[in-house]
Formats: structure tokens, sequence, C-alpha cells
């Protein structure tokens, strides 16, 4: 009985906070918090981060925008921020050329819901957005422990949020016990699909329409946890991956879950990446540092009134 009390009260203070941020959009209080950031520092620059995309209305796969929703958040972008590649945002910072606030698109890990979904948006508002691959799954079919982990506990994403949460601090073979012992728990329930990644067919297609692709490491793991000759492993063999097959580029680099330290970020500069993506929110302005970058993330299924909501408090509390 309390129990029940307990998600109720969840669910009405849940709605309450949603009414609040439509408020605070409906009002212009969004575009107040921006401006008064703008006034605080010289614009900035921040990047919107996605993973996975889907068919609009579909039954949707952990972390997937559906392809309606990815649509109104690019034309949310494009017409309040200017829309930029990650290298021109960071030039921009640095030399403080821009008097806009600038916004860059990111997609992690690199599935192939990418291309089906994603694609003909970025094509049709000509958005410059990087997609960070996974490069030993590139053109393989793919199960990721966390796409089994929404699977044990029947696809309820801020679940598998929380547990992910945790399991992402664990080393590989221990995740995978864990996970095991889930799924063993859980008989009835079907096993996750694995999912197709990109192949090199697509990712050159995508490129000769102005997306850029940077290394999201080989196997997606929590570099933190490996030793420096594990991590030169994933970072240099990543690069030389991407390089051999779309040539040498800006050599743009995201952290696996976002995770990062010291050690990391001065392996990830001995590799050669010009600039890191981390996992904190905010801005970026000229004092940020290229190798622990500061993003947003998007949100799978974000109303836009919500996305302007995070993209201006972002913008507020980095000022
Ligand atoms: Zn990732």
């Amino acid at each position: 009985m309390d129990e029940n009390k307990g998600y109720i009260e969840m669910g009405m203070r849940s709605s309450a906070k949603d009414i609040a941020k439509e408020l605070f959009y409906r009002l212009g209080i969004c575009g107040s918090l921006l401006r008064v950031s703008c006034i605080c520092k010289n614009p900035g620059f921040f990047i919107l981060v996605y993973h996975r995309t889907c068919a609009s209305g579909s039954g949707r796969p952990y972390m997937a925008t559906p392809a309606d929703i990815f649509e109104q958040h690019m034309k949310f972008i494009k017409d309040n921020f200017k829309i930029v590649s990650m290298t021109e945002g960071l030039k921009n910072i640095y030399e403080r050329k821009e008097k806009n606030i600038c916004v860059s698109v990111n997609l992690d890990d690199g599935y192939m819901d990418n291309y089906l979904y994603a694609y003909p948006v970025l094509k049709k508002y000509k958005v410059p957005a990087t997609i960070f691959l996974t490069t030993d799954y590139i053109g393989k079919n793919q199960v990721f422990w966390w796409d089994r982990v929404f699977n044990t506990v029947s696809s309820d994403e801020h679940a598998t949020d929380r547990i992910n949460a945790r399991l992402r601090t664990e080393k590989e073979s221990e995740i995978q016990r864990i996970i095991k012992e889930m799924e063993d728990k859980s008989p009835l329930l079907k096993k996750a699909q694995p999912s197709m990644m990109l192949g090199w067919e697509e990712i050159r297609k995508m490129k000769e329409d102005g997306i850029n692709f940077g290394s999201h490491t080989k196997t997606h793991r929590n570099l933190c946890l490996l030793n420096d000759e594990e991590v030169e492993e994933e970072l240099e063999g990543s690069k030389n991956t991407i390089e051999e097959n779309l040539g040498a580029g800006d050599m743009e680099f995201s952290y696996p879950f976002g995770i990062y330290d010291e050690r990391i970020k001065s392996l990830a500069k001995k590799a050669g990446f010009g600039y890191a993506r981390a996992g904190f929110k905010g801005f970026n302005h000229k004092d940020a540092d290229r190798f622990a970058l500061a993003s947003i993330c998007a949100g799978p299924n974000l109303k836009t009134s919500f996305l302007a909501n995070r993209i201006s408090l972002s913008a507020f509390k980095t000022c």
C-alpha cells in the first residue's frame, strides 16, 4: 500500500515538473536564461549527444530517438543557434570569433539506425554531425551489454539507466557475470536481439554529405579500468582503422560512457587525437579543456520544449 502511494507521489511530482518545464518554455524563460548566460560569458558552444535512432512511433530500443522527434530537435536548433562541426565550434570558442551560440550534434556508438533514421534528417537540415564509431564492430551484428540489461528489466529505460550507471564502473568480466545472473533469473524474457552496426559503405556515403566520423575506441570499455597498454590499443587501434578507411582527418574522440581521468586524457593526447568529448553536462567556453569537453545528452524521447529547458539551464549553470 505504502509502496503504491510512493509511486503515485513520484508520478505527481514528475508531472508537476513537466508542467513547470512547459511553462518555462512558453513564458520565454529559456530565452532569457540564454541571454543572461551570453552577457556573463561569450556565447559559447554546446554539444548535443544522441545514441540510437528509430522509426517514428515504433517500440523504441534503448536510448533510441524516434525520427520525428530527432527532426523536431534539428529544426529547433537550426532556428535558434548556429550549427557547426566540432572543429569549427572549437575554433570559434578558442579564437572568440563567433557572436552567436554554436551547437554541434554528436551520435555515439555507430549503430546502423543512424544511417536509416538520423542521416536523412541531418542531410535535410545540413547538419555536419559527428558519429563516433566503436571500430571493432563496424559492419557487424553486435549485442552491447546495456541492451541486454534493457531486456531483463522489461524495457524500463529509467531502471536500465540506474543499473548501467553502476555496471559501467565494473570490469567487463564482472559486467558479463552480473548480467548473466540477471538473465538467468528472468528465464521468460527474450534474449536481446543483435543490432546491426554501420558498415564502411554507409559511413563513406554519409561522409560525402558532410557527416564527420570520430573514434569511440575499439570495444567501448571503461578506459579507466584498463592498463596503459590496453588503453593505447583501444585508442590507437581505432584511430588507425578510421584513418586507413577514411584518410587522415581531424581525429575526433569521445570517451566511452564519458568516463576519463588525467591518465586517460594524456593517453588520448599521445594517441594523436585533436580533442575528446567527456560526459559531464554544460557549455564550452574559451577556457574549456580540449580533452574534457562538456556536452548535453539530448534524451532519447524529449519534447522540444524540454530540450530547450535543458539547453538554457546548462548555459545558465556554466556562465
Ligand atoms: Zn558510447
